[in-house]
């Protein structure tokens, strides 16, 4: 997936500023926040999008939530924050490796459902 500019950033290829890492999890600082804390958290395996997740790789998903977690703590998140995932055109996906956007540190409004 040499193309993936993800999987290019995993790789060290592309610089990133990152706010953790293990085995299977990698998470940075998105280079246009939208929040005054947003991070997006990936998976090191490149999968294409929350879509494409099957028996196989969904651990990874789990692998995530947990990174999500740990994440906002040592972000101080303590009052709550949003995840977000787009998936495919229509759901304003730009960068087709998995993400989870941490969207924090405001009040956020409005809500999307
Ligand atoms: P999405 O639109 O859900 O696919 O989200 C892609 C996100 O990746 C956007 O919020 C971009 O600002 C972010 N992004 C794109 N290139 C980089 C990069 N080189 N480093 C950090 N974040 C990036
Ligand atoms: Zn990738």
């Amino acid at each position: 997936m040499a193309e993936c500019l993800f999987c290019n950033i995993i790789a060290g290829d592309i610089p990133s500023t990152k706010v953790y890492e293990d085995e299977t999890v990698y998470a940075f600082r998105d280079i246009n926040p939208q929040t005054p804390v947003h991070i997006l958290v990936i998976p090191k395996t490149h999968i294409e999008s929350a879509a494409a997740v099957t028996e196989e790789n969904k651990s990874l998903v789990a692998d995530c939530f947990a990174a999500i977690a740990k994440i906002a703590r040592a972000e101080g998140l303590d009052s709550g924050f949003r995840v977000v995932t787009n998936i495919g055109d229509d759901g304003g996906q730009t960068v087709h490796h998995l993400h989870f956007h941490i969207l924090g540190g405001v009040k956020l409004s409005p809500k999307i459902v």
